[in-house]
């Protein structure tokens, strides 16, 4: 049982667990106690799994949901036709080192190039991070502040609570003095993967700042979910965030209405409401992953058949060039 009043974590336990995380394919499966399988990560983006996830797998099932999405395979090399590095066309998106600007009123700081956790799907598996790392976010600020058609800026990454506290703290006081800034929204996977990142610091800083925190978390399955998770849903919310999750469809791993509608409602039972359900970008290494178009329509109308209006994700694409996510159902 969580109590009604949880604590935070210890402020140095994420540090310590995110060190310690699991960075090679076969330490993984051993851990699990699945025999050594063909596995074959590209290098640029190796294998990283922390304590946390590793707890929530099933021992001894290589077809784990978590485990598939985390395990680098020798699917990974296959190469396909319409997947591509740079699928999003974030290249043309970018203002300055650092600041993506796709959109109306709002842009996507990338204040960390750390993750984690090492999804093998990601969309930023191949992006060149080196050319946007943390020496820029001081030039990428005062390109928010030059911009007084924005409103909401979005931390992203990588996964911006990587940072640590005092990093953090001093970029979230600098964009609370912009004055055309309304929102502050926070992509993260921590919540869900290392729910020890949320200590008494980064509560803190979230309840002063002026602006209004937006969380949107990212979880595809709900075995992703435990008391932990629980605990820093409860944590965010008494800190004044508003608690959305964003997951993607992927095959093997929530390709079903049952599922998906569970994931919806675990997620509500610990405070969160479901935003986007993403169709996979297509980024080279991630083909075996996709979910076809007429597949998720059909699992998405099983979704608002079944479930409240409120626990039914919008199903979007990220098409490059248009002028927000392209909604599909
Ligand atoms: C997805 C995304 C956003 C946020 O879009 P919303 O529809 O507001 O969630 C903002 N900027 C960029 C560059 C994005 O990729
Ligand atoms: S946490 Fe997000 S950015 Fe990081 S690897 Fe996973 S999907 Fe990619």
């Amino acid at each position: 049982m969580i109590p009604a009043n949880p604590e935070p974590w210890e402020p140095d336990l994420w540090r310590v667990m995110l060190k310690n995380a699991i960075r090679d394919s076969q330490t993984l499966l051993a851990r699990l106690g699945i025999p050594a399988i063909e596995t074959d990560p590209l290098p640029a983006f190796p294998v990283r799994v922390p304590e946390p996830w590793l707890r929530r797998m099933r021992p001894g099932d290589p077809r784990d949901p978590l485990l598939r999405q985390v395990l680098a395979t020798s699917d990974e090399r296959v190469q396909m036709q319409g997947f591509t590095a740079d699928a999003l066309g974030e290249a043309t998106a970018v203002i300055t080192p650092g600041l993506l600007k796709k959109y109306a009123h709002r842009a996507l700081l990338l204040a960390s190039p750390a993750c984690a956790i090492h999804c093998r799907y990601c969309f930023r598996r191949e992006f060149p991070y080196e050319a946007h790392g943390p020496a820029h976010l001081e030039t990428a600020v005062a390109a928010v502040a030059a911009d007084d058609s924005l409103t909401e800026i979005i931390l992203s990454g990588g996964d911006p609570l990587t940072l640590p506290d005092d990093r953090l703290a001093g970029l979230i006081a600098e964009l609370g003095e912009i004055a055309h800034l309304k929102r502050l929204r926070i992509h993260t996977r921590l919540p869900i993967v290392l729910p020890e990142r949320i200590t008494a610091g980064l509560l803190a800083m979230l309840s002063a700042s002026r602006l209004k925190v937006v969380v949107v978390i990212h979880c595809n399955h709900p075995a992703e979910l435990d008391g932990d998770t629980r605990r820093a849903m409860q944590l965010l919310r008494r800190a004044g965030a508003t608690l959305l999750n964003q997951a993607v469809l992927l095959r093997g791993v929530n390709d079903s209405a049952d599922t998906l509608s569970a994931l919806s409602e675990s997620l509500f039972e610990q405070g969160v409401l479901p935003y986007y359900l993403h169709l996979l970008d297509r980024v080279t290494g991630t083909q075996h992953f996709e979910v076809d178009e007429n597949t998720a329509l059909k699992l998405i109308a099983t979704l608002r058949s079944t479930l409240p209006g409120y626990l039914v994700p919008k199903l979007v694409r990220e098409i490059a060039g248009a002028e927000s996510k392209t909604a599909i159902y």
